[in-house]
């Protein structure tokens, strides 16, 4: 409920229902007006508190400023009743019904409040806005008048009275019409209606008390408890009764505030309501507003907890020593442990001895705002290794500045599995396309031997013919013999690297240079390209850098782009019969840029999405995977592959991969 402002829509039977609402104000005024004057009889020149001016101020804020006419009549009967002329008693209603009006302007348009009382600023508005301000405009009014001659000190102490009025009455009626329903009746209730009603007839009916006596703040105890046990509503209860015991007492000229004249013992009566009334409804706004406030943080707590029992992660909380003082469900489901065995053991503890100090380190230089994360393995109390994920998240110094760290465990156990079989699938894959390339680069390779094996025949029969003609000493001896030699590494290089191409084994990267590994390629392609009139070329300025990656896997990428690229051009009988490799450092990106760029028909632009595909072959025999392939090994690098079109025909694949280290020199 934000305040006064929201007035009801209007409804059918509603301005009857409001006509009558005006004249129970009217009768309600008139009648607490009228038993006030008994208490204080007009002329008497006593002035004490008056409860109508409560009603008034209730009356519009509850049912808005026209509500000040009902106040103006129930004033001005109240004034006829006290034997005042017409026009004086006009006037006094006047000035009552302009004091209710300035404090529904001041409470609902200034500062509009909450009518339940709730909160200690809406309290402190009321006191504030609608007491001071009613009882400082009572006594201007009736200064200025200065009606049938009262003395200042009468009429200070009638605007006393006025502001207590408000004081007392507005908050019963504001906080049991906002929230009709009485507080579930407990044997609490009964003792604290019971107390109120005892220790004000001790105080006030009985001469139990003395003058002055300082026993009469025993009625606090009462007006505290309200206040600290119950709320806003019991504690303007307690206060009304207390008030009521007190104003009959006046009547009375009985009680503890019978002191040298009546018209001091009803300022120091009221200082004494005035003192009460504001400090317990205040007290029992903040009491209230605290336990809105603990309720609130219960809730926010509750709903982090389920969030974080829900959450797929496991959720600890460590101290500054690196001990676990919170533990969520799933963490310890993780763990498979129980949260006491876990509680207030240091996180260290519970990885592998080998992550220890790593984990020590991380949780020094966990920040706010961002997670430091670490891969680590524990170990399960059955013996079962899991492999862990840990994001630490530094919180807010927390109290006695001591720095607290969320932790969030995820279990990546499955995901360490599936990366690992998508590894070895690669890898198998991998091999399958080098052995299909080398079956299909079997004639190729084997003429690159033959060439050599021919060159050792000849350098061989050359030595033969030297010995048998007896020129042993003969220098072309001991050449055809070195010249034998130099065929046979030949030779031997070729059935290595091919070999190393064919044979299955895990992927090892290592720092290698770019411009190596193409050239290695271009070694491996070029008996093939030259049985298709094919030449290839490395271009100038390859840049000096090195890359971390498996030198087998690069250069079968490297290897297939080329080797299509000659299918390519072998196929369309194109007239330029050229490959073209290129490095290209990419500075910005960090990347290196490796491309094979062939003079073959290009590839139409519906294609150049697709030739990524698995299975995608526009040839009658292609199977479609060496691409396909080409793609999962330069991602597993961490590296991007594209084709594209080249300016001058043919086509053009370009992948790049992250740059190790590089030089600044460039060189062919
Ligand atoms: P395959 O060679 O078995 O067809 P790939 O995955 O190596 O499988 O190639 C897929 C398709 O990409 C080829 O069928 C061809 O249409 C196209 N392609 C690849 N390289 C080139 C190129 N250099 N020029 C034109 N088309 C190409």
């Amino acid at each position: 409920m934000s305040g006064p402002s929201h007035l009801p829509e209007r409804r059918p039977g509603e301005s009857s229902r409001r006509l009558l609402a005006y004249l129970i104000v009217t009768a309600a005024y008139f009648a607490v007006g009228a038993v006030s004057l008994v208490v204080y009889p007009a002329g008497s020149g006593l002035a004490g508190i008056w409860p109508a001016s409560g009603i008034a101020v209730a009356a519009v804020l509850l049912l808005g400023p026209q509500a000040s006419l009902a106040v103006l009549a129930g004033d001005l009967l109240v004034g006829l009743y006290a034997g005042l002329a017409l026009a004086p008693a006009l006037v006094s209603a006047l000035a009552g019904a302009g004091e209710s009006l300035l404090a529904w302007y001041l409470l609902t348009r200034v500062h509009p409040i909450d009518m339940r009382l709730e909160r200690v600023r809406d309290v402190a508005a009321f006191i504030g806005l609608g007491v001071v301000l009613n009882a400082v405009l009572c006594f201007v009014v009736r200064y200025l008048l200065a009606a049938n001659g009262q003395t200042t000190e009468f009429i200070a102490a009638a605007a006393l009275g006025h502001g207590l009025g408000v004081l007392i009455v507005t908050p019963v009626v504001l906080s049991w019409r906002v929230q009709p329903v009485p507080a579930p009746f407990s044997v609490e209730l009964l003792l604290l209606l019971l107390a109120t009603v005892l220790i004000n007839v001790a105080t006030f009916s009985t001469s139990l008390l003395t003058p002055g006596s300082p026993l009469l703040y025993a009625v606090y105890l009462v007006v505290l408890w309200a206040a600290l046990r119950f709320g806003p509503r019991e504690t303007s209860a307690v206060l009304l009764v207390t008030a009521l015991f007190a104003m009959w007492a006046a009547g009375r000229r009985s009680g503890p505030f019978l002191l040298a004249s009546p018209s001091e013992a009803l300022s120091s009566l009221g200082v004494f309501l005035l003192v009460s009334a504001a400090t317990a409804l205040l007290l029992a706004a903040a009491v209230r507003e605290k336990r809105a406030s603990d309720l609130r943080v219960a809730e926010s707590e509750s709903v982090h907890r389920t969030l974080i029992e829900q959450m797929g992660e496991g959720v600890v909380m460590i101290d500054a020593d690196g001990r676990l003082t919170y533990i969520s469900d799933r963490f310890c489901e993780i763990c498979a442990r129980q949260r006491e065995g876990l509680m207030g053991v240091r996180l260290a503890d519970i990885v592998r001895e080998a992550d220890r100090e790593a984990i020590e380190a991380a949780l020094q230089h966990s920040v706010i705002d961002s997670d430091t994360r670490i891969e680590t393995v524990l170990r399960q109390p059955s013996g079962q290794a899991l492999a862990v994920s840990l994001a630490l998240r530094r919180l807010d110094d927390a109290q006695d500045g001591k720095a607290v760290t969320l932790a969030m465990l995820s279990d990546v156990t499955e995901r360490r599995r599936a990366e690992e079989l998508a590894r070895l699938h690669l890898q198998q894959l991998a091999h399958m396309g080098r052995l299909k390339s080398m079956d299909e680069m079997a004639i190729a390779m084997a003429h690159e031997i033959t060439q050599p094996l021919t060159a050792i025949m000849s350098y061989t029969q050359a030595g033969r013919r030297l010995l048998s003609d007896g020129h042993a000493d003969d220098p072309a001896l001991a050449e055809a013999l070195a010249g034998a030699n130099g065929e046979a590494r030949r030779a031997r290089a070729i059935v290595h690297r091919i070999r190393d191409f064919v044979q299955n084994r895990p992927a090892r990267p290592v720092t290698i240079e770019a411009a190596f590994l193409v050239r290695e390629a271009i070694r491996f392609a070029e008996p093939e390209a030259r049985q298709h009139g094919v030449e290839l070329r490395l271009a100038p300025g390859a840049p000096s850098c090195s890359v971390h990656a498996d030198p087998i896997q690069i250069q079968q990428v490297l290897l297939n782009l080329v080797r299509n690229a000659v299918e390519a051009i072998a196929a369309a009988a194109c007239p330029r019969r050229s490959v073209t490799l290129r490095v290209r450092l990419l500075e910005v990106e960090n990347e290196v840029e490796f491309s094979v760029e062939d003079s073959g028909p290009g590839l139409p632009a519906s294609h150049v999405e697709r030739v990524f595909e698995p299975f995608f072959t526009t040839k009658e025999d292609g199977v479609g995977i060496g691409l396909a392939l080409c793609h999962s090994i330069v991602d597993a690098h961490g590296g991007s592959i594209r084709a594209e079109p080249h300016p001058d025909g043919g086509a053009v694949f370009l992948f790049s991969l992250p740059v190790i280290a590089h030089a600044t020199r460039a060189h062919a």
